[in-house]
């Protein structure tokens, strides 16, 4: 990092700053002009917050050349992360679909959606039984029976599960019948629950915060990894900005970004960015243009009756259609 002092700042406190410095193990190098005096500083600053500094008056300010992550970078790391989810490979050069209700609302209504996104060439099935929703009085789930509605329609149509979990406290049956354990939007910065998912191995799929920056994402896909679990794929789910149009806007910028920051594979959910599904097609097709490595899509069979997110939620036909564009814009990606 480079610390810039203020002009005529207290030469004493500089000292002290720098002596400081140098106890945890920092080198330090100076540069000095007629009107600045500047410090590079030189080692590990992961552990270090560097926003500290501006304690002591004598500094102007701070810039960190070295990104805070270090398990997530490709820089320690330069080929892709391929992550294997209950046999299907996520990362690397596959694309990924993943497919299914936003809310697991009985075995009936599992089972026509997972038949027919299989049928298109989905090969995970989602479905949410523990819901994050804004308000108490929305549905909230089907809880345990949800996962094992789930599991069950999973194994007839051989494709793994995705399922959104959000107390710790449920870990031990996700562990049991989830393949893949989301975290959604709003649980991205629960550090208690990402250092519980660096205790399992299972797969995590993390989704990016609505109010959160990129660097504060793969922060918390590194805590995920810090506590031993390497096996975590990143979604892009759009932000909030002042667009009122969409739900929320999709950051397709985020993909070539993420690929350029990171070895870990990162996925995009258009419907909960789009929040119309009119909308659904367009975002998965420039998703997998820019470079992601799958997309997962809210799927109902009757959208207009859906417990939750029919407005986003495509009909099995019109995902039948976005699935043969999207091959085709990876098959024309992949030959360039
Ligand atoms: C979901 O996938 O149903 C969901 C609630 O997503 P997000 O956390 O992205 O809002
Ligand atoms: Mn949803």
């Amino acid at each position: 990092m480079i610390i810039k002092m203020k002009t005529g700042a207290n030469e004493a406190q500089i000292k002290q700053l720098l002596s400081s410095l140098e106890k945890k193990g920092f080198e330090i190098h100076s540069s000095f002009g007629e009107t600045y005096q500047v410090y590079g500083v030189v080692g590990d600053t992961s552990k270090f917050d560097i926003r500290s500094l501006y304690a002591y008056e004598c500094v102007g300010s701070v810039v960190r050349i070295q990104e805070p992550f270090k398990k997530v970078n490709r820089k320690i790391k330069s080929e892709d992360s391929v992550i294997d989810v209950g046999g299907i490979a996520v990362g690397g050069k596959n694309m990924v679909v993943i497919a299914g209700p936003c809310s697991v609302e009985s075995l009936e209504q599992v089972e026509i959606i997972a038949k027919a996104v299989k049928e298109s060439g989905a090969t995970m099935l989602r479905g949410g039984a523990y819901k994050p929703r804004t308000s108490p009085y929305s549905y909230q789930g089907m809880g345990l029976e949800g996962l094992q509605i789930l599991k069950s329609v999973g194994d007839k149509y051989n494709m793994p599960i995705v399922s959104e979990l959000m107390d710790k406290d449920d870990l031990p049956h996700f562990e049991k019948y989830v393949d893949l354990i989301q975290i959604g939007a709003r649980n991205m910065q629960n550090f208690a629950l990402l250092k519980e998912l660096g205790k399992t191995t299972k797969p995590i799929l993390l989704k990016r915060g609505f109010s959160n920056t990129i660097e504060e994402w793969l922060m918390s896909a590194e805590y995920i990894m810090a506590g031993g679990n390497d096996n975590v794929i990143l979604c892009e789910r759009g932000i909030r900005t002042f667009e009122q149009y969409t739900r929320n806007t999709l950051d397709i910028s985020a993909v070539p970004i993420i690929k350029k920051l990171s070895h870990l594979p990162v996925i995009v959910d258009p419907s909960h960015a789009a929040g119309k599904w009119d909308l659904v097609e367009s975002l998965s097709l420039a998703s997998i243009a820019a470079g992601a490595d799958g997309l997962i899509i809210e799927v109902h069979h009757e959208p207009e009756v859906a417990f939750s997110d029919g407005a986003q939620s495509l009909k099995p036909k019109t995902f039948d259609a976005l699935m043969k564009k999207a091959l085709k814009i990876k098959e024309a990606i992949s030959d360039l």
